[in-house]
């Protein structure tokens, strides 16, 4: 039995977990940020986002569920998957958890879902796009489109950082071989509600999926616009995965903007507590509300 769905406009979500909890120091995350710097905003961050005992942020890994009328069932991002090879990313390696089992409790069958989004081709979003069954890699969700970036599904592999090749072949050659993929250049509406916009820096050509409540605001809705509170309190500081820092923070920067002053939360795909954050401004960046 799981907690409440959050309710947003005509729409409801949860998130299906695949890991949380402390995951590395701030500055193996945040190589840019110094001792002072951090000494400085830990004492303003929200409660559970630093473990005490290491010191190391605590981060999630996780799906959200968007359920919408006429039974819309949106996946944002998939996770790491089950039983991939990740060598570079030891703690994910040849993982196997109960994430599938999660999404059922739910109530959300694999063949429901409608849509898949892969707001970025980074390994840790695109993993539960396909499964392992008799030794091939095959779509987990056989009756859902796949929504992908149009430039990052054309650089392919060979367009992306080393560190995130092997994604390719298991997690996103097998669904576009299936015919489910659908390329997306943003702005592109999803449904009624639903708009995909661009959120480039982290990776070329990221997207965040905006829900919006009918009331002119909503939620920025997964993707690795921010990947920890922190970040709030020093948008300029851009993670050791973003492919692009400075565009990585003016994008940041933007996204924090809108949702400050036009009544937005962010719901990234590697937020914990809180999942829905709320943004208000505070000098030249921002601050939980
Ligand atoms: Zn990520």
């Amino acid at each position: 039995v799981s907690a409440a769905w959050h309710r947003v406009g005509a729409f409801e979500l949860h998130p299906v977990v695949e890991f949380e909890g402390p995951r590395m120091a701030p500055q193996q995350l945040l190589p840019e940020l110094d001792q002072d710097r951090l000494a400085d905003l830990l004492p303003r961050l929200p409660a559970g986002c630093v473990d005490a005992a290491s010191g190391f942020l605590v981060t999630s890994v996780h799906t959200w569920v968007v359920r919408g009328p006429d039974g819309l069932t949106v996946l944002v991002d998939t996770c790491f998957g089950n039983r991939k090879p990740r060598p570079g990313f030891p703690g994910f390696h040849m993982q196997e958890t109960d994430w599938l089992a999660r999404l059922g409790a739910l109530g959300v069958e694999r063949g429901q879902v409608t849509h898949v989004i892969n707001t970025h081709l980074h390994l840790d979003h695109v993993g539960w796009n396909t499964e392992l069954v008799n030794g091939s890699w095959r779509p987990t969700f056989p009756a859902a489109r796949y929504l992908m970036p149009r430039r990052e599904l054309a650089a392919g592999p060979s367009g992306a950082a080393g560190w995130n090749r092997d994604c390719f072949e298991d997690s996103i050659a097998p669904v576009v071989a299936a015919g489910l993929v659908r390329p997306v250049e943003p702005p592109h509406r999803v449904a009624s509600g639903l708009t995909l916009v661009a959120a480039p820096g982290h990776s070329p050509g990221m997207m965040v999926l905006a829900v919006a409540d009918g009331g002119g605001g909503g939620v920025l809705v997964g993707g690795d616009p921010l990947h920890h509170p922190l970040q709030l309190l020093a948008p300029d500081l851009s993670t050791r995965f973003c492919e692009d820092t400075a565009l990585a923070a003016s994008t940041r920067r933007s996204l924090l903007s809108r949702c400050a002053d036009e009544g937005w939360a962010i719901a990234a795909t590697h937020l914990v507590s809180p999942r829905f954050l709320a943004v208000q401004r505070e000098g030249n960046a921002f601050a939980p509300t």
